[in-house]
């Protein structure tokens, strides 16, 4: 079954607004395969997801970097998935590491915040990966499949969720995974899906590898058959962002 390639441009905790408009007016100005080829998603702070939103050309989305777990209230500096709804924010990423890391979200957190986005009618970007140390000691399946496990207990529709494979170490290091390490974590998660939600889920399910991705080490992760895109960190507020994008044929 063909699955669309998707590649997703977080932007972190970066930019000025200067910055941020000549992100964009690089991407409006690229030239890229069309919509049906390719879903162009990128994910700016907070505070310039409108201003993002309203100046980016209408073919790419934007994706928030989190949202609060449930329903919004008294939780000073959160930001809810209602507001994301309500401002037409299509798209938010959920479990990146830095926030596992610094912010210990847990799995069932992430697995909560994944499934409450996803009832308010979000689309989902959820990251897992293992640590460096993990992958030493052998762990790096298991690890990976706790994570997607407190994601599947809590979801019933698959639809509007990308998986993102984005193991600890290549990220922000310039050590990206090799192509065969990220087909093969990405295969065997494909196959866990399969055994644990279903054959139709792991068929359909976009696995979109991040880590040191930039436009020389692209083609070559993009042409393993379980790796469906890319989530871009550094490289996606460069121009070179657009090589990546270009990378989906
Ligand atoms: P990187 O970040 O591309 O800078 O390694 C990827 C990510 O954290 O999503």
């Amino acid at each position: 079954m063909a699955r669309k390639f998707f590649v997703g441009g977080n932007w972190k905790c970066n930019g000025t607004t200067e910055e941020v408009k000549k992100i964009v007016t690089t991407l409006n100005e690229a030239e890229v395969p069309s919509e049906d080829v390719v879903e162009v998603v990128v994910s700016p702070p907070f505070v310039f997801l409108p201003f993002v939103k309203s100046l980016l050309r209408s073919d790419f989305h934007v994706a928030a970097q989190n949202c609060w777990v449930r329903k919004g209230g008294a939780f000073t500096g959160e930001v809810s998935a209602e507001m994301l709804v309500n401002l037409g924010i299509p798209w938010v990423i959920l479990g990146h590491s830095e926030r596992r890391a610094l912010l210990n979200e847990s799995n069932e957190f992430v697995g909560d915040k994944v499934a409450y986005a996803l009832s308010q009618g979000l689309k989902v970007i959820a990251c897992i990966g293992e640590t460096l140390e993990q992958r030493e000691s052998g762990s790096t399946m298991a690890v990976v499949a706790a994570q997607t496990k407190a994601i599947a207990e809590k979801v019933t529709n698959w639809d509007n969720v990308v998986l993102a494979y984005e193991p600890v170490w290549a990220i922000g290091t310039g050590k990206v995974a090799t192509p065969a390490q990220a087909q093969e974590v990405h295969c065997e998660l494909r196959n866990w899906v399969h055994d644990n939600v279903g054959a139709e889920v792991a068929a359909k399910v976009r696995i979109i590898y991040g880590g040191s991705v930039n436009g020389a080490n692209c083609k070559e992760l993009a042409g393993q058959p379980d790796v469906d895109g890319f989530l871009v960190g550094g490289a996606s507020l460069k121009p070179e962002f657009v090589d990546i994008i270009k990378s989906a044929t």
